[in-house]
């Protein structure tokens, strides 16, 4: 069945991106079962976005009692669930407005949006946005224009314009950069699809210093690493700062699409007819949000994070020991990269896969970890068992 599933889709599917040859049919927690009735531990979660794994009962009646209750009613109305939502992002998080989108791309095309207008009207017409080489922010036009990756922008030129790219965690490059025309500089906390690159400790806080002393905007992307995943519920918390404006998704709909753009009031530039969404922030989305966020913020989830963040970092690093191949581990929480001494991470995973491990070769020389935030430290344990195999094998 898997096959015949697998055949279609190279007929009838755009083929804009590749996949492992493996068809999801159902979860539980951490594990799926593809067609075939095999069984998986997965490290991938969606890509970081299935925060309590799969078939969470909690999140599935979330979602079940407001199907049956409102699923959507456009923004032309009022509606609770979206309301209750901003209450508990506004209140455990240092910003002051929400507006919600459907996805990371289009909550990051928002704060680009706001990022123009803000110049614009309290900055004399500034306009451009300073942004890093291996970032990644999205698909969409303006954000492939900012990404930092060149593969992923040169197909669509003409770009939208007004990016100037710098190197990552290098605050001399944005000051070398900084000019009249400046509005803001965005950022991730660290950078994810870029192969999990953690910044120097000072580097957000210098970045708020100079945005501060610049008049600029600081814009962080947390669409990957907030929402817990790094150990506590910002990532920018940990760099003791506060962004003036950000992102989340992900994580945030613990697997149903959504995407919210956040601000402090003294960037809150948006008049009614400046931005919109036919989806964004609807009942279904967020009713499930809200769940997501409460559990996160109410349980000890966080403190797991941490501790089996720890644990996977100590196993991993272990394996360094083992194998020449493995270089080192990088990463906070439970956003891991095992960095290999060889381009083989693709022949690991598929490896991986084929022993009952879903991972992710975020490049070809790091594989990236990303279970579900509830991940026991059994599980914990029999991903690193199964990687040494996979690593053994690949390497023999
Ligand atoms: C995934 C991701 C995005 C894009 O989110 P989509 O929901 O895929 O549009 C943007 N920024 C970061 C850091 C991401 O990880």
């Amino acid at each position: 069945m898997s096959d015949e599933i697998q055949a279609l889709e190279a007929q009838l599917y755009m083929q804009a991106a590749r996949r492992l040859p493996v068809t999801l049919v159902r979860g539980e927690g951490t594990r799926v079962w593809d067609s075939d009735g095999k069984e998986y531990l997965d490290f991938v979660a969606g890509i970081s976005t299935n925060t309590f794994g799969h078939a969470d009962p909690g999140l599935a009646q979330a979602i079940s009692e407001q199907a049956g209750t409102l699923i959507h009613c456009s923004n032309i109305f009022f509606s609770e669930p979206q309301i209750e939502l901003a209450q508990l992002l506004i209140e455990n998080s240092p910003m002051d407005r929400v507006f919600f989108a459907n996805s990371g791309a289009e909550a990051n095309e928002g704060a680009l949006k706001l990022a123009r207008k803000w110049g614009g009207v309290r900055k004399n017409g500034a306009g451009e946005i300073i942004v890093t080489h291996n970032g990644f922010l999205g698909r969409t036009m303006a954000t492939v224009a900012a990404t930092g990756t060149p593969a992923y922008r040169e197909p669509f030129e003409p770009l939208v314009p007004g990016f100037v790219h710098v190197d990552f965690d290098d605050i001399e490059a944005v000051q070398a950069a900084t000019s009249p025309q400046t509005a803001a500089v965005m950022v991730e906390p660290i950078q994810a699809e870029g192969g999990i690159i953690v910044p120097s400790d000072d580097y957000l806080r210098k970045l708020r210093e100079w945005c501060d002393e610049q008049q600029l905007l600081l814009i962080l992307d947390e669409i990957q690493v907030g929402m817990g995943r790094t150990g506590t519920l910002w990532a920018h918390e940990q760099a003791g700062i506060e962004p003036d404006v950000m992102t989340s998704a992900k994580a945030l709909g613990g697997g149903v699409p959504i995407g919210a753009l956040l601000c402090k009031e003294s960037a809150n530039v948006f008049e009614p007819g400046d931005h919109g969404s036919t989806f964004g922030g609807q009942p279904l989305a967020t009713a499930a949000a809200a769940h997501v966020v409460r559990r996160v913020i109410e349980s000890d989830i966080l403190q797991n994070v941490r501790e089996r963040g720890a644990q996977a970092a100590r196993a991993l690093g272990a394996l360094g020991e083992k194998h020449a191949v493995v270089k080192g581990v990088r990463g906070r929480g439970l956003l891991i990269g095992l960095e290999l001494n060889d381009a083989i991470a693709p022949d690991v995973v598929v490896n991986s896969v084929g022993r009952g491990l879903l991972l992710n070769p975020v490049r070809p020389d790091v594989v990236r970890l990303m279970p579900p935030l509830n991940v026991s430290a059994e599980e914990v344990d029999r991903c690193v068992e199964i990687l040494d195999a996979a690593i053994t094998e690949v390497t023999a």
